[in-house]
């Protein structure tokens, strides 16, 4: 069962300082939401186009662009209309797949006992989902499949038909044992989820034949007439703006489209009676109120939430979906933001989305008769932009100046939220940052996929992470090298430096530099990054020229994909040529791998390497199960003893160990070089080993150029 790490979990163990968005975190993170949000976000994809046609709709029903596209204003009208139907008008159908397949693909594997297909759960759902809508015309049918009236009892059904079938296909009674039957897995597979899928397709037709028989309405109605009976009795007062606004927005809170379902309760507070009753202050609340008032970018106030991101998340992904939502926004369409963050259901915007538009709705009413604007009842578009639509509903400029005060007053109410949501996205980031190292530095049998492959919030920030490596080996400035010093105590000076990739994150900070060149692996960029990386390390060397010991050698870390690239040989020899560099100043330090055993190719390219002068060295020796075979095939110079075996104390494994390489590389003539030597008392025990060459904390951590320089130059004799 693929799993997900709690957003509000600490990265390293222990209490978290923030429990309420752990509690939220935890619950966010659960199979449930996390299906929800993923059946939301494969609608994204559509709303987007959609929320683009109706921009080019009401761009095109300006007066003046109107007049300038002529008699194509009807063909631009008729493509968008169409566009709009297929998109906003299949997002229902879209959401049950994608919440069916999430929710089986998140709580069972393909090697559970009784495994399901996520596609045979999708069909399950859908089935259930056209038995319970079912309507009668074509106008209905629309409106049962999109998003504006379908979505309640889409998700209704997506929910309880998927659960339902999930739990009978995982119980032996509710499977046949076809495994293995017919010439595709997928047919024995399907076979043997059918009498789960009969039952759950024969519960929802009973349910449906009762409520025929029953004479009930269908499920959009119903939920309509119980969300409008506690209005029945209203007039339009402060109260009635506030419950109007409350109720709406729990309704897009829940999935639904608020405008749309609480369009009859609007219609009882404009009715002459209603207006009669309310003793002539109900002046206040007209058609346009809500949209003028409460719905600046759509419903939550999603422009003010706008605001908030970009002035308050740093994170690339969120401010990319925030750009990309404002357009829309502006014409008060929000179903980017409403899908894509996503708003419905998500308890971290709960509070502000429910509670923004009630806030704006009382400051609207209060404005009003108070006397600072007129009523708000001059017919303009709901699309018409905010400010705008202020103005020209009410015919003053008080309009726009108290939709101004609303916006500045609900991006501060969002601010906070967006602040919490940043602060749990960063912690559930450090933790899937410390699945991706763990996993990046796993034996690569073991291992066995790419970090961009990894289930969960691991593979989808490594995702968003290779994304962001594409763009930094773009303009690489990001993408940087530090230098290890590598002291020889018998000489007392540095004999070499090691160049160490470093990635800082505009956001995400440093990126640990296994986790850096595998996700270059996984996006065969590696060429690329170790190209970039040669070429810096050749430069600085060359740039300190004779300012440090004529012989002093820079170290470059190969990784075992890169060295199998074909050509890799001619890029060392190309970019030595271009950056003046000896080819004996340079040491290429390979690190073994279990799945790519030394293949020919990469061994004469080395050997040829190694023939014009340029030393091999053999990195982290003694950790993996392939050394020794790596010590007779490749052609070396360099023995790098691997940090885990520093850890010896006298007598002990460890340090047998060390005697034999030592004694090894002595015996095919490698200098043997000790790695990661932290405490003082590590270095005698070593010395009377008969090493004599050491990197590590204890001398110096890795430092950027110039510190590096100034360190090498001071310690020429090291005491
Ligand atoms: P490595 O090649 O074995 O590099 C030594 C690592 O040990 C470095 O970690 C270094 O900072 C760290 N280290 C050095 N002395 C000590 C010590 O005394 N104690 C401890 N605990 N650590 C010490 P870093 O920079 O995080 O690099 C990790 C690994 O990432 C490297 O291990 C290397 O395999 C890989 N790597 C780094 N840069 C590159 C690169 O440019 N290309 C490729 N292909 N791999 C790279
Ligand atoms: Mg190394
Ligand atoms: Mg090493």
């Amino acid at each position: 069962m693929a799993t997900e790490p709690s957003p509000g979990a600490p990265a390293s163990g222990g209490r978290s300082p923030f429990p309420v968005i752990e509690a939220v975190g935890r619950f966010a993170a659960r199979p449930f939401m996390i299906a929800l949000r993923r059946g939301l976000l494969l609608s994204l994809p559509l709303v987007l186009v959609g929320a683009f046609a109706l921009f080019i709709t009401t761009i095109a029903a300006f007066p003046a662009v109107a007049e300038l596209l002529g008699g194509g204003a009807d063909i631009v009208r008729a493509v968008c209309a169409s566009i709009i139907d297929a998109t906003f008008g299949l997002v229902a159908l879209v959401v049950v797949i994608g919440f069916s397949h999430s929710l089986a693909a998140l709580t069972g594997s393909p090697a559970d006992r009784y495994p399901v297909r996520p596609s045979g759960a999708s069909v399950v759902a859908l089935t259930c989902f056209f038995i319970t809508v079912a309507p009668d015309t074509l106008d209905q049918w629309k409106a049962a499949l999109s998003a504006g009236r379908g979505l309640p009892a889409a998700l209704a059904v997506a929910i309880s038909a998927s659960y339902l079938f999930l739990f009978l296909a995982r119980r032996p009674l509710f499977r046949l044992t076809l495994r293995g039957s017919g010439g595709d897995p997928l047919v024995g597979d399907l076979f043997s989820i059918l009498p789960a899928g009969a039952v759950t397709i024969a519960a929802f037709a009973l349910v449906r034949q009762a409520q025929v028989g029953l004479g009930a309405p269908d499920l959009t109605s119903a939920l309509s007439a119980v969300i409008e009976a506690p209005f029945s009795g209203a007039g339009p007062s402060a109260l009635f703006a506030a419950a109007y606004a409350l109720a709406s927005q729990v309704i897009w809170f829940l999935g639904g489209h608020g405008a749309n379902i609480m369009a009859p309760v609007l219609e009882h507070i404009m009715s002459p009676a209603a207006q009669a009753a309310a003793d002539g202050q109900g002046r206040a609340i007209t058609w346009s109120f809500f949209s003028v008032y409460t719905a600046f970018g759509g419903s939550g106030a999603s422009l003010c939430l706008i605001a908030a991101l970009l002035l308050g998340d740093r994170d690339p992904s969120t401010r990319r979906l925030a750009w990309l939502s404002l357009l829309p926004a502006l014409i008060n369409v929000n179903e980017p933001l409403v899908f894509g963050l996503p708003l419905i259901l998500n308890p971290v915007y709960a509070a502000p989305f429910i509670l923004t538009p009630v806030a704006l709705a009382l400051l609207g009413y209060g404005a009003t008769v108070l006397g600072f604007v007129p009523p708000a009842d001059l017919a303009v578009s709901w699309t018409m932009p905010p400010l705008f639509s202020g103005y020209l509903a009410t015919g003053s400029p008080a309009g726009a100046v108290v939709q101004a005060i609303g916006i500045v007053g609900g991006t501060l109410i969002y601010w906070p939220f967006v602040r919490i949501a940043a602060r749990l996205r960063h912690v559930a980031n450090a933790e899937a940052l410390s699945t991706l190292l763990v996993a990046a530095e796993a034996d690569e049998t073991a291992q066995s996929r790419r970090l961009i492959d990894l289930p969960g919030t691991a593979g989808r920030f490594a995702n968003a992470l290779a994304q962001d490596l594409a763009e930094a080996l773009k303009a690489p400035d990001k993408l940087y090298l530090n230098y290890q010093p590598q002291i020889c105590v018998e000489e007392r000076r540095v004999f070499g430096v090691e160049a160490l990739l470093r990635w800082n994150h505009d956001v995400y900070g440093p990126i640990p530099p296994p986790v850096t060149v595998a996700l270059a692996e996984d996006m065969r960029m590696i060429d690329q990054l170790g190209e970039h990386v040669l070429r810096l390390a050749c430069r600085q060397r060359a740039d300190w020229g004779n300012a440090v010991a004529d012989d002093l050698v820079v170290s470059v870390n190969v990784s075992p994909r890169q060295l199998q690239e074909p050509g890799f040989d001619n890029m060392v020899l190309r970019v030595l040529a271009e950056e003046g560099l000896e080819p004996r100043l340079l040491e290429l330090e390979i690190t073994e791998s279990t799945s790519l055993a030394p293949a020919l190719q990469a061994v004469e390219a080395l050997q040829r390497l190694r023939e014009v002068g340029i030393r091999i060295a053999l990195d982290d020796f003694g950790m993996g199960h392939t050394s020794l075979r790596y010590l007779r095939e490749l052609p070396l110079d360099t023995l790098k003893i691997d940090r885990s075996l520093t850890f010896s104390s006298h007598g002990d494994l460890n340090e047998h160990v060390i005697r034999s390489i030592v004694a090894l590389s002595r015996t095919l003539g490698l200098t043997p070089v000790v790695e990661g030597i932290e405490q003082p008392e590590q270095l005698p025990r070593f010395v009377d080993l008969g090493c004599a060459r050491f990197q590590g904390y204890l001398f110096s951590q890795p430092l950027a150029g110039g510190p590096c320089l100034d360190y090498i130059r001071a310690n020429t004799r090291v005491s």
